[in-house]
């Protein structure tokens, strides 16, 4: 079987790797010149991470990935401790497996090696899809056609393939903004940034903040609720420092430290999306950003397109001969759990970002009461284990 990817991102080559394992004859075809990945951050989770194992990456995830000892929810000023999710050792004792901060361009590179470049083909922007009964044709802006069996749409966020599946994008304005950057590790060292995953919970924003790159660079991503109408949601959108800077005014000194030491800042709009009641048509399916699009509030996105791709290789194994029926059945064990995603995100980023004095305070004080509830926040998303179960 023939499977053409459009989109060469975390989950194009996340679902490339798992169907050549199966023995799937997949070409990704990626619009960029040279394939790469933004400068930035990411978390990925355990039910995640055991994917990436079973695909065999575990030992370039341990070279580049870095191991926090926990994931820790801080008052935004005053930094305290509001609750504790332990990570490292603990996360593989409860979830079976580690949870990484990685570089994205790391974890992209690690997928390409595993998948290798003869799979990909770069500058291939696709613009049109048709199907028949044979198969799938996607059209290039260059002119050049492709065909197969089955064509999976992991074109991101402005997927052009969900048009084609689903019909027009439901974006809703969020009215929020993240702001975010890369600080060389000797900013997060000269101001004694633990090791760790930290999120500081405030008026109106969010800041979180980790090591990545084996520990040689701090990630950090503000999120933080917009007055204008600049509404670009894109990773090259660059924005100013100062602007970054005094929207997080008064802030803990880690955070406004943080800031200061990165050379560029930049922006992100965020838009919500209502989840698609499918993703398949005919013999064309959907996956990661293009078919459950979440904010970034429970750090699940990647993740999820990860879960997808070995979900989605796996159906497709089991019902080789009817490829149709298979990307049924992936959309059937995923839909619910993604939608739930998007939803829990949505509720998050509120809690998050709370206004009211008074309502924070009253937040602030049941998290500290009750030690377990950041860990049930997260516990029923990364115990979640598609390798293992049968679906
Ligand atoms: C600020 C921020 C922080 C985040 N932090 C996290 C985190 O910590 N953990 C986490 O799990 N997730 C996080 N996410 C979400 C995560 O980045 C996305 O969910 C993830 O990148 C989705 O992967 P994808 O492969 O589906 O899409 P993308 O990464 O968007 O890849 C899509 C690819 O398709 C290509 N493409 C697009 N259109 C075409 C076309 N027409 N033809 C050919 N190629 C095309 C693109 O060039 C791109 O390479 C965050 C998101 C944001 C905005």
């Amino acid at each position: 079987m023939r499977v053409l990817i459009l989109g060469g991102g975390i989950g194009g080559l996340a679902v490339a790797l798992a169907l050549r394992q199966f023995g799937f004859d997949a070409h990704v075809y990626e619009q960029a010149h040279a394939l790469g990945e933004v400068g930035a951050g990411v978390a990925i989770s355990p039910n995640a991470v055991r994917v990436l194992h079973r695909l065999g990456l575990a030992e370039p995830l341990r070279t580049v990935g870095v191991v926090s000892h926990s994931l820790d929810t801080r008052d935004w000023e005053s930094g305290s401790l509001l609750g504790r999710v332990p990570l490292a050792d603990a996360a593989v004792t409860r979830w079976g497996a580690p949870f990484y901060h990685l570089h994205r361009a790391d974890l992209h590179n690690a997928l390409r090696a595993a998948l290798g470049d003869e799979h990909i083909t770069v500058g291939a922007c696709g613009v049109a899809v048709e199907q028949s009964d044979n198969g799938v044709t996607v059209h290039f802006a260059d002119g050049r056609v492709a065909s197969g069996d089955v064509l999976i749409g992991a074109d991101g966020i402005h997927s052009m393939v969900r048009d084609h599946v689903a019909g027009p994008d439901q974006a809703i304005w969020s009215r929020q903004i993240s702001w975010r950057g890369l600080a060389p590790a000797s900013v997060g060292r000269e101001i004694g940034l633990e090791m760790r995953h930290h999120s500081f919970w405030g008026p109106r924003k969010q800041f979180v903040c980790f090591y990545v790159a084996a520990g040689r660079m701090v990630n950090w991503v503000g999120n933080t609720q917009s007055d204008d109408n600049w509404q670009q949601e894109s990773w090259s959108a660059r924005g100013n420092r100062s602007d970054a800077l005094k929207l997080f005014e008064g802030w803990h000194p880690e955070v406004v430290a943080l800031i200061a030491g990165t050379e560029q800042v930049f922006k992100w709009a965020l838009f919500d999306r209502p989840p698609l009641a499918t993703w398949t048509r005919g013999c064309v399916t959907l996956l990661g950003d293009a078919a459950h699009p979440m904010l970034p509030y429970m750090a699940q996105g990647a993740s999820q397109s990860i879960e997808d791709a070995f979900v989605l290789a796996r159906c497709l194994a089991d019902d080789p001969d009817d490829p149709r029926r298979a990307m049924e059945t992936y959309v059937s064990c995923r839909l619910e759990r993604t939608a739930a995603i998007q939803e829990a995100s949505r509720d998050t980023g509120r809690t998050m970002q709370l206004t009211e004095p008074a309502e924070m305070l009253a937040r602030n004080a049941r998290l500290r009461a009750n030690p377990e509830a950041p860990v049930a926040r997260f516990d029923w998303i990364w115990s979640h284990d598609v390798v293992g179960r049968t679906v």
